[in-house]
């Protein structure tokens, strides 16, 4: 089977709804260094036309992450260039595997397939998000799951995958974004 076999499983994130109702603004449009920006001021994001929809989802999704922690003390030292902004990065990839990746759909998802690529497909994530939640799951979540299914996917930390590059920190200002996003608002 091919990942176009598979459909999205209906309980996916879908991180457009999500911010809708947060009333955070998003526009998809035209960005040349970068897959998305975000503003927490503004609380707006604007995402890359140049990617796909599943990555678009998932920018959005890691978006919403960097709003729920730029009030935290974490986020505002990284905010401010006194934190470790690769460290917040990370912190976000775990909360974004976390709400996109659930145990029940990740379950579901190894269950229906060996591959890696169709279960990424299934999940409606990416190939790097897929690796990072399996690269981080407890020994609780682990047994939680199939093992046989999580030993036939053959996944291993030293997988080969594309990390995403391409997050824009807002500058200190505010505004800017708001007018970006009132042009091209969906
Ligand atoms: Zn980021």
């Amino acid at each position: 089977m091919t990942a176009q076999d598979f459909d999205v499983l209906p309980s996916a994130y879908n991180a457009f709804e999500e911010a809708f109702k947060q009333g955070i603004k998003v526009a998809i449009v035209h960005l040349n260094n970068q897959d998305w920006n975000w503003s927490h001021r503004d609380r707006g994001i604007l995402v890359s036309k140049a990617l796909d929809h599943r990555a678009r989802n998932e920018a959005v999704a890691h978006c919403i992450a960097h709003f729920d922690l730029s009030s935290s003390r974490k986020g505002q030292e990284a905010l401010k260039w006194v934190g470790w902004r690769g460290r917040l990065e990370m912190d976000i990839h775990s909360m974004v595997a976390g709400r996109m990746i659930s145990l029940p759909a990740l379950s579901d998802a190894i269950s229906l397939s060996e591959d890696f690529v169709d279960v990424a497909a299934c999940l409606g994530v990416s190939e790097f998000l897929l690796s990072w939640r399996l690269q981080y799951l407890t020994d609780d979540e682990i047994g939680e799951l199939p093992v046989h299914a999580l030993n036939r996917l053959q996944w291993g930390p030293s997988h080969d995958t594309v990390v995403p590059t391409g997050c824009g920190w807002p500058p200190p200002g505010t505004g800017d974004m708001y007018l970006q996003i009132a042009k091209h608002q969906l």
